[in-house]
C-alpha cells in the first residue's frame, strides 16, 4: 500500500482517528440516502466514507492535491465528486444539487474566515454540521451579555441558529491539535434577512472593534445618538450587551 503524506500543519491537517466521535458527527448530521452533502476539508475520508455508506451524494472540497487524488481512489464511487479547491473560494451556488447539506471537520487555522464566508453562503444550505475549535464554537454561540459575545457570535445569529453539540479531545486525532473541539449544528434561518448587509457588517464592525467604550462612542462617525436610541438601542449599552436585532434596526436608519 502506498506511504500516506505526513499531515501538513500548515493546512491544519489533523485527521480523526476516533470511531466513535466519527459515530457521533454522523449521528448529529443524520445523512440520509439521496441527500447531497458539501464536505469541506475531507483529508483521508473519515466523513466520506459513512456519508457515502449511508447513500448521500458528497461534494467534497479539498485544498491538498494529493490527499484529493487519495481520496478519489479510496471511494471511486460515483455519488463521491472531489473539488481540488480552496474552500473560501469555492462557488457553493454552482453545484446546483437539490436540498445541499454542508459538513466539515474544518481547518482551524481557517474556521473564523470560513465560517463568515458560510454565512454569506447560508441560502445554499438547508444547515451545517461543523466541528470547530472550542473557543471559536463557545465564540459562535454566544449570547449577548456573555464575555465571547463578539462579531462572530451577531453575524452567525444574523443568519443561523448555532447550536453547539459536543466537544472533542485532542486525542481523537492523528496528530493531535493543542486545543478541545467541538461540534456546532448551524441552520439558517431567514428571519433576520435584511437588504442593508454593509451597513450591517459595517455597525458591526466598528462597535466590537471598540468593545469596551459606550456604543455611542463606539459608533462615532458611523451612527450619532439620536440614530443609535432611535434604533431602541441604550447608547450607554456596550457592543456585546446588543442583540443582533438592535445592529439590524440601526443599520436600517443609516443613510
Ligand atoms: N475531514 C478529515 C477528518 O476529519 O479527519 C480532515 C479534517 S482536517 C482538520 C482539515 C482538512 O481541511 C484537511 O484535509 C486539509 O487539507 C483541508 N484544508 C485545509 N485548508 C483548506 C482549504 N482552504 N480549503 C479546503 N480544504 C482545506
Amino acid at each position: 500500500m502506498k506511504q500516506r503524506q505526513r499531515p501538513r500543519p500548515r493546512l491544519g491537517q489533523h485527521f480523526l482517528v476516533d470511531a466513535t466521535v466519527v459515530q457521533d458527527i454522523i449521528e448529529t448530521a443524520a445523512p440520509r440516502a439521496g441527500e447531497h452533502f458539501v464536505e469541506i476539508g475531507p483529508g483521508p475520508g473519515a466523513l466520506t466514507g459513512p456519508l457515502l455508506s449511508a447513500g448521500a451524494f458528497v461534494h467534497a472540497v479539498e485544498i491538498d492535491r494529493n490527499l484529493a487524488r487519495e481520496l478519489r481512489e479510496r471511494f471511486p464511487h460515483e455519488r463521491l465528486s472531489v473539488h481540488r479547491a480552496d474552500a473560501l473560494e469555492f462557488d457553493y451556488s454552482a453545484l446546483e444539487a437539490p436540498g445541499l447539506r454542508l459538513i466539515g471537520n474544518l481547518p482551524y487555522y481557517l474556521s473564523t474566515p470560513l465560517l463568515f464566508r458560510l454565512f454569506e453562503s447560508a441560502a445554499a444550505f438547508l444547515d451545517m454540521t461543523v466541528m470547530l475549535q472550542r473557543e471559536v464554537a463557545k465564540r459562535l454561540c454566544a449570547s449577548p451579555g456573555s464575555r465571547r459575545y463578539g462579531r462572530l457570535s451577531v453575524m452567525a445569529a444574523a443568519r443561523c441558529r448555532a447550536e453547539p453539540c459536543f466537544s472533542i479531545a485532542p486525542d481523537a486525532f492523528d496528530p493531535p491539535p493543542r486545543v478541545h473541539s467541538m461540534v456546532v449544528r448551524l441552520t439558517p434561518d431567514a428571519r433576520y434577512r435584511t437588504r442593508r448587509t454593509e451597513a450591517f457588517e459595517r455597525v458591526v464592525r466598528q462597535a466590537f472593534s471598540q468593545r469596551r467604550k459606550t456604543i455611542a462612542n463606539a459608533l462615532k462617525g458611523l451612527a450619532d445618538r439620536e440614530q443609535i436610541e432611535a434604533a431602541g438601542i441604550d447608547p450607554a449599552m456596550r457592543a456585546e450587551q446588543i442583540a443582533v436585532e438592535a445592529y439590524l434596526r440601526l443599520a436600517e436608519r443609516l443613510s
